[in-house]
C-alpha cells in the first residue's frame, strides 16, 4: 500500500499514512488535533520522478584542455 501525505484542514499539521489506493483524506484523523477530514497532498515520491536534475553529464565538447575532442585526453 502506498504512503500518502495528508494535511489537517484545521491545524495545518502534515502527516503520512499508509492507506488504500484512491482513498481520500476525508476519513483521516489528524494525529495532532484529532480533527477528522484531512486534505490529501501529492505523494512525495511521485513528485520526485519528474524533477530529477540532469547534472551528471557535462558538455560533450572536448576536455578542459581543448575544445574539439582533439587532444590525447579526449581520445
Ligand atoms: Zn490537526
Amino acid at each position: 500500500m502506498p504512503i500518502y501525505e495528508f494535511r489537517c484542514r484545521r491545524c495545518g499539521h502534515r502527516f503520512e499514512k499508509l492507506c488504500a489506493v484512491g482513498e481520500s483524506g476525508e476519513a483521516q484523523e489528524c494525529p495532532s488535533c484529532r480533527a477528522v477530514g484531512a486534505e490529501r497532498l501529492l505523494s512525495s515520491f511521485a513528485a520526485l520522478g519528474g524533477s530529477r536534475d540532469n547534472g551528471g553529464s557535462t558538455a560533450s565538447s572536448g576536455c578542459s584542455g581543448c575544445a574539439g575532442k582533439s587532444c590525447a585526453t579526449c581520445r
